[in-house]
């Protein structure tokens, strides 16, 4: 008999959440691999097409199928009380998932993602509930919280733990043979709107801030096969809009980006692609600019983080702002609306002293496109996580918040200067 296995989104406990197409990607790709050799149940907290969210208005989709998530304000916790932000538990309702596991258990397994250290709470009520309901159902752990912070993970009662990107004692656990070809298990969703690629794994560079690195190693470009194929079900499943996962996208595109989008083309599938996780501007050129528009880019996404060369250099030169500018040239010549480019900058960096944070937000306006201010969340094992040890209690990770390290950094009145400036800055460009 196929086993029964119960996959599981957690809620998240935060200051802030917004679904940039959030997807539990690392969960759906490890249930296709057995598709068909067990029997799954969804429940994803985060999944805004669910009936009880979708009356909402509020929590409507914008054009590309990002919005809010449904959202219950709680208590701050007592280690974050000195940020004066309100706290929240982000998803579905607790009931819900009371009622789902009563009426669709028991189980003989469930997986359940994991992906910010500092969202754990939402992992530990979600083992509550299932130990209550079914104790017999073995608990599986993965992704980046048990990889980067595995002792505390050890903790919350799960059964099995799986660490960065080995499946193989997973396997070896559930006792059953995977086919490794088979594309994410996108069909458990009765209703989908975004979806989520990657063509790769892990990066060629090591940011010192940065935990891709750590969790999946060196640059691996993936089979385009499996990917065509993903994406093929992802359209017929009525999928619009499609974010890639992939953190060097365009590393090395003339093997693995360039063929898959001309096979978009061949196949003359019409998706919206995206890119939230930063695309390396240094490896856009003219020719591959014009193909990811022909191809159905509609947002781009770039990774600045900052324009003083000393900051760069100490952090890893992924970018410099010579070709940054360059590859807005490309994009815009290729018919990218300005706006529809955006750069990122880190806020919060504990080098910030030599970042040249307000000149990197203005040499970004002064190009033209959007900035976006991203909170810093120091990260254990990286060199510049480790250096934060000075200011947070690493061990713990609800100090890892993005919403709060900036905060504990900086103070909250500059903060929130340099957060309006951004606006303001982001503001002046749809006013020309
Ligand atoms: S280039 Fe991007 S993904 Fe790669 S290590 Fe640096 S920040 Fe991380």
């Amino acid at each position: 008999m196929k086993p029964k296995i119960l996959l599981i989104n957690p809620p998240i406990y935060d200051f802030a959440a917004y679904d940039f197409w959030l997807k539990p990607y690392g969960l759906l790709s490890v249930a296709g691999f057995l598709r068909d050799k067990a029997n799954f149940k969804l429940f994803d907290y985060l999944d805004r097409l669910a009936p009880f969210i979708a009356k909402q208005k509020e929590l409507q989709s914008d054009r590309w199928g990002r919005g809010r998530f449904y959202c219950e304000k709680i208590p701050n916790l007592a280690c974050l009380e000195q940020i004066p932000r309100y706290f929240r538990r982000f998803g579905l309702p607790r009931r819900m998932f009371e009622n789902f596991l009563t009426k669709q258990g028991p189980f003989d397994f469930a997986l359940i993602q994991t992906t910010m250290t500092y969202w754990y709470q939402g992992v530990a009520e979600v083992i509550e509930d299932i130990r209550k309901a079914w104790p017999k159902a073995k608990i599986i752990l993965g992704g980046n919280y048990v990889t980067l912070c595995r002792s505390h993970a050890q903790k919350l009662g799960a059964d099995f733990l799986i660490e960065g990107t080995n499946l193989q004692p997973l396997w070896e656990y559930l006792n059953i043979k995977p086919d490794m070809q088979q594309p994410a298990l996108w069909e458990a969703y009765e209703k989908l709107n975004v979806g989520v690629l990657k063509l790769s794994d892990g990066c060629p560079f090591n940011c010192t801030y940065c935990s891709v690195p750590k969790v999946y190693g060196k640059f691996k470009a993936r089979g385009s096969e499996r990917s065509l194929a993903e994406l093929q079900l992802l359209c017929e499943l009525g999928v619009k809009n499609i974010a890639f996962y992939d953190d060097a996208l365009l590393f090395e595109a003339k093997k693995t980006l360039y063929p898959f989008l001309e096979e978009v083309l061949k196949r003359n599938i019409k998706v919206n692609f995206h890119s939230p996780n930063a695309l390396n501007a240094r490896f856009i050129t003219k020719d591959l600019a014009e193909l990811m528009v022909k191809a159905g880019f509609k947002t781009f996404y770039l990774g600045l983080e900052s324009i003083s060369l000393q900051w760069q250099k100490r952090t890893g030169s992924k970018i410099s702002c010579d070709e940054l500018t360059q590859a807005v040239e490309y994009l815009t010549a290729a018919g990218v609306e300005p706006t529809n480019i955006t750069a990122y900058q880190i806020l919060g960096h504990p080098h910030i002293d030599i970042q040249q944070l307000e000149e990197s937000m203005h040499f970004v306006n002064g190009l033209g496109i959007r900035g976006m201010l991203a909170d810093f969340s120091p990260i254990p094992g990286t060199p510049d996580g480790e250096y934060c040890r000075k200011y947070v209690d690493m061990d713990e990770p609800l100090f890892h918040n993005k919403t709060a390290f900036p905060i504990i950094l900086l103070g909250f009145d500059e903060t929130n200067r340099l957060k309006d400036l951004q606006r303001k800055l982001n503001r002046s460009l749809t006013k020309t």
